[in-house]
């Protein structure tokens, strides 16, 4: 992977995105495309809609969402603690003692997530998983008017941004759900730069979708694509307690991983296979027997229906501060996309 790549990776980690508040992280993808796409839209929902070749009749949709789970202050009190909503499915016990970060107008705010310690519990509390309710962000603030000088009701709030590299090709960060989905579309569409390309290409930073997919949803309806792949990522099962039986073996480093399944078209199934044995990119193959709950979901039922495809990065600790996944793994769903979007042109069939 080169390094402007790794680059800007890095820098969609590291701007601040929970769903309704994507604006810091459109602007990291509006600047890295515009070196390489044809054109660049930003629509009245905030996607940002990257496009090389967009006149051609057959349109390919690729999307990756761009907003992270997150949340958002809702009260404070007369002592300057903060109250939250969350956005998006959370792990309270995986928040408890976290560093988080409030984002207002000015900047980035220093925050904690708190509750009482361990001596302070009672044998009752000790049992019981805690409620939003029992928690509280603490600014350092001496009381509420104090708060109320570094934040307002309605700021959004992100655990603390990094990313780290670990061992060989692993990295971790919160928030790769799925900004390293987000970073193979974009990578897909600069990858077929200088290459003939006889379909529309429309890598989309789609938002909201921790929220109910909903970013997919008006970016599709304003491209109106024959095909689509939406880029997620899925619960890697190469870790303790996970069973494979009921979750499906999914390595990191295995390479993408290919849904079947009623939520994907067989035909964009087929050529993905065909398009990853004749390039020689290593893929893993997993099933759902549902709707799915990634952005494949809205776009199958978009408009009169689109042809889609789910191709999914192998994650540990979803929805977690250290979610981890392979550059590698990355790498080869950027090759593998380029090269789908390659072999597209008018004609080319995906009636199931
Ligand atoms: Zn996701």
């Amino acid at each position: 992977m080169d390094d402007n790549a790794l680059a800007f990776l890095q820098r969609l980690l590291e701007a601040p995105s929970p769903s309704g508040y994507e604006r810091p992280v459109q602007d990291v993808v509006r600047d890295y495309v515009r070196r390489f796409a044809d054109d660049v839209r930003t629509d009245l929902h905030g996607n940002v809609i990257a496009a090389r070749n967009p006149g051609a009749p057959l349109r390919l949709m690729l999307a990756g969402h761009c907003d992270q789970i997150g949340l958002v202050v809702q009260h404070i009190d007369a002592e300057g603690f903060c109250y939250v909503q969350p956005i998006g499915g959370w792990d309270t016990q995986v928040l408890l003692g976290q560093r988080l970060t409030v984002w207002n107008a000015g900047g980035a705010v220093p925050g904690i997530m708190a509750r009482k310690p361990i001596h302070l519990l009672s044998e009752e509390e000790k049992k019981q998983v805690p409620k939003f309710k029992d928690l509280w962000l603490d600014i350092g603030a001496r009381n509420k008017e104090e708060a109320d000088q570094m934040v307002r009701i309605g700021d959004p709030v992100t655990l603390e941004l990094a990313y780290r590299r670990m061992a060989g090709d692993f990295a971790c960060s919160p928030a790769m759900d799925d900004k390293c989905g987000l970073w193979v579309v974009v990578e897909a569409l600069r990858r077929t730069a200088g290459k003939q390309l006889r379909c529309g290409l429309f890598a989309v930073s789609t938002v909201q979708e921790e929220i109910g997919l909903r970013g997919a949803r008006t970016s599709a309806y304003s491209i109106d694509p024959q095909v689509g792949i939406a880029v997620d990522v899925t619960h890697a099962t190469d870790c303790p307690t996970i069973d494979k039986k009921q979750e499906g073996d999914v390595r990191l480093g295995g390479g993408p991983v290919i849904y079947r399944g009623p939520n994907m078209n067989p035909a964009v199934v087929d050529l993905l296979m065909a398009t990853a044995d004749e390039a020689e990119i290593a893929y893993q193959v997993a099933a759902s027997g549902k709707a799915t709950g990634t952005d494949a979901n809205t776009m199958q039922i978009s408009r009169a229906g689109m042809a889609t495809g789910l191709v999914s990065i192998p994650n540990r600790y979803m929805h977690s501060p250290v979610e981890m996944i392979s550059l590698t793994d990355i790498d080869r769903a950027a090759d593998l996309l380029a090269a789908f979007a390659l072999r597209l042109e008018e004609g080319t069939d995906f009636t199931p």
